[in-house]
């Protein structure tokens, strides 16, 4: 079986690869049995080996040789405010980050929207990266939700594990796309609270492969 660090990663070489961070951008980390493993600030994912991946203390101080993603702050702040959270990924894909930079939210344009807790998808306010400052307003734009576009920069995903966290920063890319094409198609019809709703019960009564018997 894989280790903590070695799916870490695989989940960040897999953002990478999948389109949806160029070069050194963006940052990964999980919640395993050793605490919190997060990618070390701008080194390249291929070059990535177990040991060179630092161990993020509550603190905020950490262990290892190299130096955390300079966003330690976010990712540390997501764990300490939501216990059900195991992994985060935070990429500056191309439509996510251009809807962030018109700082537009993704509306109820799709029922995926759902997917990410309730009928938007928020913009965090616009903050300087690396500070606590990002960090504040990311927790705002999170509430009651599990994944925001930040303002003139890009987008996180939060989820159980690592690779949920990167299934929903890709499915939230997607959405940013089929968002910005429909408003190139004359602007989407938004779905309105109720069918909102409705879509979320769905996914909770029939949707999954589970029977439940
Ligand atoms: P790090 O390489 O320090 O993780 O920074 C990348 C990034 O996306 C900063 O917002
Ligand atoms: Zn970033």
């Amino acid at each position: 079986m894989a280790s903590d660090r070695e799916n870490l990663i695989a989940a960040a070489r897999a953002m990478a690869s999948r389109g949806l961070s160029a070069g050194t951008s963006g940052n990964v980390s999980l919640r395993g049995a050793e605490g919190i493993l997060i990618t070390p600030s701008a080194v390249p994912y291929e070059a990535l080996t177990p040991e060179m991946i630092p161990l993020l203390r509550p603190d905020g101080s950490h262990e290892g040789r190299l130096r955390p993603s300079s966003e330690w702050r976010f990712h540390l702040d997501v764990y300490l405010s939501r216990p059900e959270v195991g992994g985060v990924v935070h990429h500056h894909a191309p439509y996510c980050t251009a809807l962030s930079m018109a700082r537009r939210e993704i509306p109820p344009c799709h029922y995926m929207v759902t997917r990410f807790g309730g009928g938007n998808v928020r913009c965090a306010d616009y903050e300087l990266f690396g500070t606590a400052e990002l960090s504040h307003a990311v927790l705002r734009a999170l509430e009651g939700r599990t994944a925001c576009l930040m303002a003139n920069h890009g987008a996180l995903a939060l989820g159980r594990d690592v690779f949920a966290a990167l299934g929903a920063a890709t499915e939230l890319e997607v959405l940013a796309q089929q968002y910005l094409l429909s408003l190139q198609a004359g602007g989407p019809v938004l779905l309105s609270d109720q069918e909102i709703e409705e879509a979320a019960n769905q996914f909770a009564i029939a949707y999954g492969p589970n029977t439940g018997g």
